[in-house]
């Protein structure tokens, strides 16, 4: 059997539970963390959707947006969904100008970018590394204009960039923790494992 992992789930705002749930029912163990000393021993980390601008708010109240700067670029795996790709970004368009990002992955995401008509749609998506089309729930959802040299686009909707990694950095646009179809989070563990094997 493959050795259970410890992931994290940021539980400053948003999606918790979703990711907690479909974590636990891959095996994992899963730790809430909601202030710097629960990042200690993490295997990787997950930073769900909802509001990021009240996530960047929050994080900076409790001093964790260094800490976590810090733990993530430090190699810890980070996994953003919607919200969570925001904050990992390393450019926001579209934000409050006092919102924080942690710099994690060299894209530039423009908030709410699918305008009103597509507010919130399901859709099914090709994605580079994953052999079945993969479910996907978009809620006012971002979308990735511009990725760095080093950043592999993984999914698009028409044109638009809604997933992408960098090194032991994952994002996607949309909630795959909204649906039964955990087919990111396992892409997403199997990243963490090949993290874990590098050191
Ligand atoms: N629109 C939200 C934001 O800008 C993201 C929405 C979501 O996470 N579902 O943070």
């Amino acid at each position: 059997m493959s050795q259970q992992l410890l992931i994290g789930i940021l539980a400053v705002q948003g999606g918790v539970t979703e990711h907690v749930r479909v974590m636990e029912n891959l095996g994992h163990a899963t730790r809430l963390v909601r202030r710097t000393e629960h990042l200690e021993g993490l295997d990787g980390i997950v930073l769900p959707g909802g509001e990021s601008t009240t996530m960047s708010r929050l994080l900076r109240l409790s001093g964790m947006i260094q800490p976590l700067r810090d733990a993530i670029t430090g190699g810890l795996p980070a996994f953003g969904t919607c919200a969570g790709m925001i904050m990992l970004a390393d450019n926001v368009l579209d934000t409050r100008e006092d919102a924080e990002s942690l710099g994690a992955i060299d894209v530039t995401v423009r908030r709410n970018a699918f305008g009103r008509q597509k507010d919130s749609f399901e859709t099914s998506l090709d994605f580079t590394g994953i052999d079945r089309p993969v479910d996907a729930v978009f809620i006012r959802a971002p979308q990735i204009e511009e990725v760095g040299a080093d950043v592999q686009v993984l999914a698009q909707v028409d044109s638009a960039v809604v997933a992408a990694r960098q090194d032991h950095v994952l994002v996607t646009s949309f909630h795959p923790e909204l649906t039964e179809d955990h087919q990111v989070h396992e892409y997403f563990v199997q990243m963490v494992r090949e993290a874990s094997t590098r050191v």
